[in-house]
């Protein structure tokens, strides 16, 4: 398969200004002004008037469904394919959550392996909201090492529905991680859901003073309260990655609202990141702690904050490394978050306004002209 995408306003996510972009299989093959190239079967996709960006990178989805907080009915459904492709969203990390029980570390493994068949590229955290971690090999060191899929380890800190480890637990698992990620070649990173209860900062700090690399540690949905917003900026002004939830979790009216607070704070733009926190349950508590609601997160959040944000004047190449080259370089993603050559051919088409045309992913037109042209096995 050969695909020359032609005149295309190219974001990758740096402004490369109008450019052709020639797909071969699933590569990135060659980019420049007027390519002339000759290839049986070569495709020409004319993108003239049209934005082209990487492909959209979401770490924090609930591919599995999570919820489960107001008994079997609340449990929110497995994501399918479609949902991905309509948002642009063509690689994500699949996420376990407040149920340790009924949604199992194997079913997660299953399920991004799926997606990565039909057609995205996924892959997953092990472990859950508790301390001990659950993991498929029976330690975080063997799952970083014989599951290809796993990049490192969930856990929720500060969380009334999760375990209250000790900062010498916390540090102990964050020696299995990076460890067991010099082993299997891979980052290795500590991807915590952060509650409303103070204290995860702290204990970041203490294993940081102690020697544990920042870069480990990865906090999301920075931006829940007014409290923990404050933190994470400090902890990123420390050089600590934070991720701002764009499907809930948020105090200020808009997820992008944060965004643009950390940017007016100085924070290093390459060290913040948005994820959805797709297909997790947004139950609401009274003070009581009883549940007096529940909604499902979608996935399409990302790039409605995104949309946001470029609407607020920001330019392109700022908005979207949120989404693409950040995440990428800060989970070691090889060949993901940037249009350029020889990395995967996951790219996104928008008309003028931002609204989405095309996607491409691993080389395959998943969607075209707003048409998806790929489903998921069971959405046929
Ligand atoms: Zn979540």
């Amino acid at each position: 398969m050969a695909y020359l995408i032609r005149s295309a306003h190219l974001y990758s996510p740096e402004d490369k200004g109008i450019k052709d972009v020639l797909i071969v299989n699933d590569k990135v093959a060659a980019i420049g002004e007027n390519l002339k190239i000759e290839l049986p079967g070569l495709e020409i996709i004319n993108a003239e008037g049209k934005i082209m960006t990487p492909g959209l990178i979401d770490q924090h989805i609930h591919v599995t469904g999570g919820g489960g907080e107001g008994g079997p009915r609340t449990r929110t459904p497995e994501i399918q394919l479609s949902e991905l492709i309509e948002c642009g969203t063509t690689s994500l990390v699949g996420v376990s959550g407040t149920d340790s029980l009924t949604r199992s570390i194997p079913n997660l493994l299953a399920k991004v392996q799926a997606l990565t068949e039909e057609g995205v590229t996924a892959w997953m955290y092990t472990s859950n909201y508790s301390y001990p971690p659950t993991t498929l090999t029976g330690s975080v060191k063997g799952d970083l090492l014989m599951v290809h899929e796993c990049l490192g380890v969930k856990i929720a800190l500060g969380d009334h529905r999760s375990s209250f480890p000790t900062s010498q637990q916390v540090m102990d698992l964050l020696t299995q991680i990076r460890v067991g990620g010099m082993i299997a070649g891979k980052l290795g990173v500590l991807h915590i859901h952060l509650g409303n209860v103070p204290g995860a900062f702290e204990i970041f700090k203490e294993v940081v003073a102690r020697g544990m690399p920042i870069r480990h540690i990865r906090p999301t949905h920075c931006a829940r309260d007014a409290k923990v917003f404050e933190h994470a900026l400090n902890f990123a002004k420390a050089g600590g990655r934070i991720d701002i939830t764009t499907g809930g979790s948020c105090f200020l009216s808009s997820p992008a609202d944060a965004v643009e607070t950390a940017w007016k704070e100085g924070i290093d733009e390459s060290l913040i990141t948005m994820s959805s926190d797709g297909h997790g349950s947004v139950p609401r508590f009274n003070d009581k702690g009883e549940m007096i609601g529940l909604g499902v997160g979608g996935v399409a959040c990302n790039l409605r904050d995104a949309r946001k944000l470029l609407e607020r004047g920001y330019k392109p190449e700022k908005v979207l490394p949120l989404l693409t080259r950040n995440v990428a370089k800060g989970l070691e993603l090889k060949g993901k978050g940037e249009v350029i050559i020889g990395n995967s051919a996951d790219v996104c088409i928008f008309d003028q306004d931002w609204q989405l045309q095309d996607v491409i992913s691993k080389g395959v037109v998943m969607m075209k002209d707003k048409q998806l042209l790929v489903k998921g096995t069971f959405e046929q």
